[in-house]
């Protein structure tokens, strides 16, 4: 991102979404944060020296023009008491894209530099108010499509996540203690570093510990980034139907993708609090009164995608190839067959469909009176928790980052069982220790390269 020394740099950005809103800040960041403020901020009444953490109210002024830009609430936190803990200037102003911008040109103007995304967090991180993993906690905080997956970003903000590596860390250290010794005391090693003993603290303290971490990674996915999940069937099977009674209950929000093609829309509904990201519903519904073909070759192509597939039959007609065809693809993969229109006289081979499901879980339910689609939302929470570790247990959830640092860290851990077992010298061991806790390191940050970083902070959005 960049150098220490370019920190001496006060950077400027805009901290709200561009758009209309009833309030915009604009955040200013670096040692000349105050004296860039000062120059064009006009206090209501006269104010001597600026104090931390109180608000001021007062006109924010061209200083080329002195004409009155806008009525603003200026609030200052002195260093180190800030996010980024240098000193921190916000300006709350009216919200409006041309307004920002133009109280973002005049600190530019008089001095600011305009910040990289995640620079503030950046600049937070850089001086050591919050590791690695609650920068990236605050990415997650953003971001966070259910209460659980805010829940968990929470703690890893708090520093339980640094704590739990942290600990992990004096273990290691610890052991290498003994080993260290064994190194300089050779006569002595039988006593100092007994093999099988170290062989067990080795596997109990540090490889299972980091197994169960590394064990809750699958959970992350579902919590903080939703579940891919598509609806597939043939036309007039009901899968808008069942969408919108969906969608109703949760009162869903919908959020239109922009930068793909105008039409995709994502629908997030809460399923028993889990988040279920329904791609592309636009599609589906446009496809509609096409060919029948094309809708059902679109949907073959999503489901290959999905991280949960339901596939909607209508229990009213016959089912015919289509409806075989999608149920044979989903074999293998998180799907549920649901047997739709019960409310309707049946028209279905039972016999054939449960051959056909040879397994796969399936509901039946009316999208039109409701009927069963309370089972509905349970068989999908079943579904996809199943096979998960119990969440509730444990409170850290490694992204993927963190989970290659971890696998690394025990690939290296299992080498140093394995060598003290075989009776290989302690420096051989020693090796393998030092490299596992240097793996630990990178996840909190201890020990990281500037790409690693580049990749983190590139991930925030402007002005955080
Ligand atoms: P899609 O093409 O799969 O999206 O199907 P729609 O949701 O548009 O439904 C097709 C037709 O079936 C519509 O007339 C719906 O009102 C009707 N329909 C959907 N679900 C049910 C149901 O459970 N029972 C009955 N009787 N009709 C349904």
């Amino acid at each position: 991102m960049e150098s220490l020394e370019e920190n001496e740099d006060t950077i400027a950005a805009v901290a709200t979404p561009i758009g209309q809103a009833g309030i915009g800040i604009v955040r200013m960041s670096g040692p000349r944060a105050l004296e860039i403020a000062r120059k064009v901020f006009q206090p209501k009444r006269p104010v001597r020296s600026f104090q931390s953490h109180r608000l001021y109210l007062g006109h924010l002024v061209d200083p080329q023009t002195g004409s009155k830009v806008d009525e603003i609430l200026l609030s200052f936190m002195k260093a180190p008491h800030s996010y980024t803990r240098e000193d921190v200037v916000e300006m709350n102003s009216h919200s409006g894209y041309l307004l920002l911008s133009i109280i973002l040109q005049l600190l530019l103007n008089e001095g600011a530099r305009l910040a990289k995304p995640g620079e503030f967090t950046f600049r937070a991180f850089m001086n050591g108010r919050i590791d690695l993993t609650q920068a990236e906690a605050i990415v997650d905080i953003i971001n966070a499509q259910s209460e659980r997956g805010l829940q968990l970003a929470s703690q890893q903000i708090s520093g339980d996540f640094r704590s739990e590596i942290e600990a992990l860390g004096q273990k290691v250290i610890e052991i290498l203690a003994h080993v260290e010794v064994a190194i300089d005391f050779p006569d002595e090693e039988p006593g100092i570093l007994p093999r099988q003993a170290t062989v067990g603290r080795i596997e109990e303290d540090l490889i299972e510990p980091i197994g169960r971490i590394m064990a809750a990674h699958g959970q992350r996915k579902i919590w903080m980034d939703g579940i891919h999940t598509v609806i597939a069937g043939r036309v007039n099977v009901g899968k808008s139907s069942l969408l919108n009674r969906l969608l109703n209950e949760d009162r869903a929000l919908v959020t239109p993708v922009p930068g793909t093609t105008r039409d995709v829309i994502e629908s997030t509904i809460h399923i028993e609090g889990l988040p279920l990201r329904l791609m592309d519903t636009a599609g589906f519904r446009k496809v509609k009164g096409k060919v029948e073909r094309i809708g059902i070759d679109l949907a073959e192509r999503k489901l290959a995608h999905a991280d949960l597939s339901l596939i909607v039959i209508d229990q009213s007609r016959p089912l015919n190839h289509d409806d075989f065809n999608l149920i044979a693809k989903s074999q293998g993969k998180t799907a549920l067959v649901i047997v739709n229109k019960i409310d309707l006289p049946s028209r279905l081979d039972e016999g054939s469909l449960k051959k056909a499901l040879d397994g796969l879980p399936s509901v039946r339910i009316s999208a039109l009176t409701g009927e069963g689609i309370d089972h509905l939302r349970k068989a999908i929470h079943r579904l996809v928790l199943e096979g998960q570790v119990d969440m509730m247990a444990t409170h850290v959830v490694p992204n993927l980052r963190h989970k290659e640092a971890l696998s690394e860290a025990a690939r290296f851990f299992k080498s140093a069982a394995q060598n003290t077992k075989d009776g290989l010298p302690a420096e051989i061991i020693a090796m393998d220790l030092n490299s596992g806790l240097e793996a630990l390191g990178e996840i909190i940050g201890a020990a990281t390269n500037e790409d690693l970083l580049d990749k983190i902070f590139s991930q925030f959005c402007l002005g955080k």
